[in-house]
């Protein structure tokens, strides 16, 4: 069966907890490797350059772009936000299922350079509920939490470029219930077309 990782995007309103899944997704299966993008956002309390983001200056994230580094990039909320290319190609490579957490427009440009990615769009269960996480997280200005509300609006318009739907209830089951989702596209016939080929010419005896 296939041997070569998945390309998966996972996208959500700010606030859905999606990076909270993706730690948890991590640290539960070995068999996933998050890439780290780059941003000119300024690094929140606690995230370190490298780990969360590499932390680029305007000119040299334009630079990134001009040299082809980036799988994709985006503008969200006054930034720039990319994927860089080279640890995309080698995790997939080495069999990996690559997560890149990134907003709509960036998952439509991916869907349409590799139109075999995974979508999934992680929601909580109600608008509400995703106001009073991006309150409590105590990291944003009321500005910063109207701008992502309004930001939520919009990309809410997009929700149907994807392919699944993660309700973000409860932690622990929505990791696994992400976990499920993903096994089970390993078996998707378009994802292995070579192994039907194979077994088609073993039951011919050839
Ligand atoms: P935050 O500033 O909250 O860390 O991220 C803001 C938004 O940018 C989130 O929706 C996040 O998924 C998205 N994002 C993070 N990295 C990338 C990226 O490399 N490309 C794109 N298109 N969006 C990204």
């Amino acid at each position: 069966m296939n041997l070569q990782g998945i390309l998966i995007v996972v996208s959500g309103f700010s606030g859905s907890g999606k990076g909270t899944i993706m730690k948890e997704l991590l640290k539960r299966y070995d068999n996933y490797a998050l890439s780290v993008s780059a941003t000119t956002r300024q690094p929140r309390e606690g995230e370190a350059d490298g780990r969360e983001y590499f932390f680029k200056t305007r000119e040299e994230f334009e630079k990134m772009i001009a040299e082809e580094e980036l799988i994709e990039y985006a503008r969200y909320v006054n930034n720039y936000y990319g994927t860089p290319k080279a640890y995309v190609e080698e995790q997939l490579a080495a069999g990996k299922d690559v997560i890149l957490e990134i907003e709509l427009q960036g998952a439509l440009k991916i869907k349409e350079k590799f139109p075999e990615a995974l979508l999934l769009f992680v929601t909580p269960p109600s608008a509400a509920e995703l106001k009073r996480r991006l309150v409590n997280r105590g990291t944003e200005t009321a500005e910063v939490i109207e701008q992502r509300m309004k930001r939520a609006e919009q990309e809410a318009e997009g929700m149907e470029s994807y392919d699944y739907y993660v309700v973000n209830d409860v932690l622990d089951a929505c990791v696994e219930d992400v976990h499920r989702i993903i096994c089970a596209e390993h078996g998707r016939s378009m994802r292995n077309r070579e192994f039907a080929e194979q077994i088609k010419s073993e039951l011919k005896g050839e």
